[in-house]
């Protein structure tokens, strides 16, 4: 089954780069990540570098990724980015409710899912975040319910349009730590949540669906943790602020 999830390694710089960084940065992996069919690659950033960047990877597989997005399409929402302009400047992928977002700028599961439909409806693919403490489910006998942000977030998402999501489980006590999750924690939330798409879904479709796994992620616990059943890829802030490890964890994938 994994074999039909391309992997996909993300680097999320949040607000850590100047200008010039951008543009050095690009310049070292531009050319040297895989085709996407091997391997796809994006790179997060603020608004403000985006278009840069679409212009600087035209020629590369890289996709650009946006770090947030406005449920509306267009108006008057001062300060916000429309998913209409972002998809209209090349900009590929969105993520979707990470939890800085919902921590410190009070996002919730209902602006997250807004979000989600915004991104879909304007041809963006969304990485949708999940940082819900997933011991609620594995303590639990009972037949396992879904996890309740991955439902929430996805509510009236079509079966056509799913393909196009992807899920990244970052536990919240992980991100920027240094202490990630084991590859066992990692896998067992991984296929908690496979599950819950199979219950919104069906389980063909999320054998289909890839789901990452973020929160200090870096180039001695990538292998381990990309190696999990459930696990098709990687979220990565701190490590790959760095080029050289960007392209090492790209090549561990
Ligand atoms: P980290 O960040 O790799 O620095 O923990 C991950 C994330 O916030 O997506």
């Amino acid at each position: 089954y994994k074999n039909c999830r391309i992997p996909f390694v993300v680097a999320n710089w949040k607000i850590n780069k100047l200008k010039g960084q951008v543009f050095d940065y690009l310049e070292k992996v531009n050319q040297q990540v895989p085709d996407s069919s091997v391997v796809e690659t994006g790179i997060a950033a603020q608004d403000i570098f985006l278009a840069d960047m679409v212009r600087e990877t035209e020629n590369s597989p890289i996709h650009v990724v946006a770090e947030n997005v406005h449920w509306q399409d267009a108006g008057a929402y001062t300060g916000e980015t429309s998913p209409r302009a972002l998809a209209d400047l090349g900009v590929t992928y969105v993520l979707i409710g990470h939890f800085e977002r919902r921590k410190f700028f009070n996002e919730t599961d209902a602006t997250v899912n807004l979000k989600v439909m915004a991104a879909l409806r304007n041809g963006l693919k969304p990485i949708v975040d999940i940082d819900e403490d997933m011991s609620v489910y594995t303590q639990s006998m009972e037949a396992q319910p879904a996890v309740a942000q991955v439902a929430a977030a996805l509510a009236g998402v079509s079966v056509d349009q799913i393909r196009n999501v992807t899920i990244a489980y970052e536990p919240t006590w992980a991100i920027g730590s240094g202490e990630a999750a084991s590859a066992q924690q990692a896998q067992k939330a991984a296929q908690l949540i496979r599950q819950t798409l199979a219950q919104l879904y069906s389980p063909s479709i999320a054998e289909k669906i890839r789901i990452l796994y973020g929160g200090s992620v870096d180039i001695n616990n990538a292998a381990q943790i990309m190696g999990q059943a459930d696990i098709d890829g990687v979220l990565v802030g701190r490590a790959a602020l760095d080029p050289e490890q960007f392209l090492s964890l790209v090549a561990i994938a």
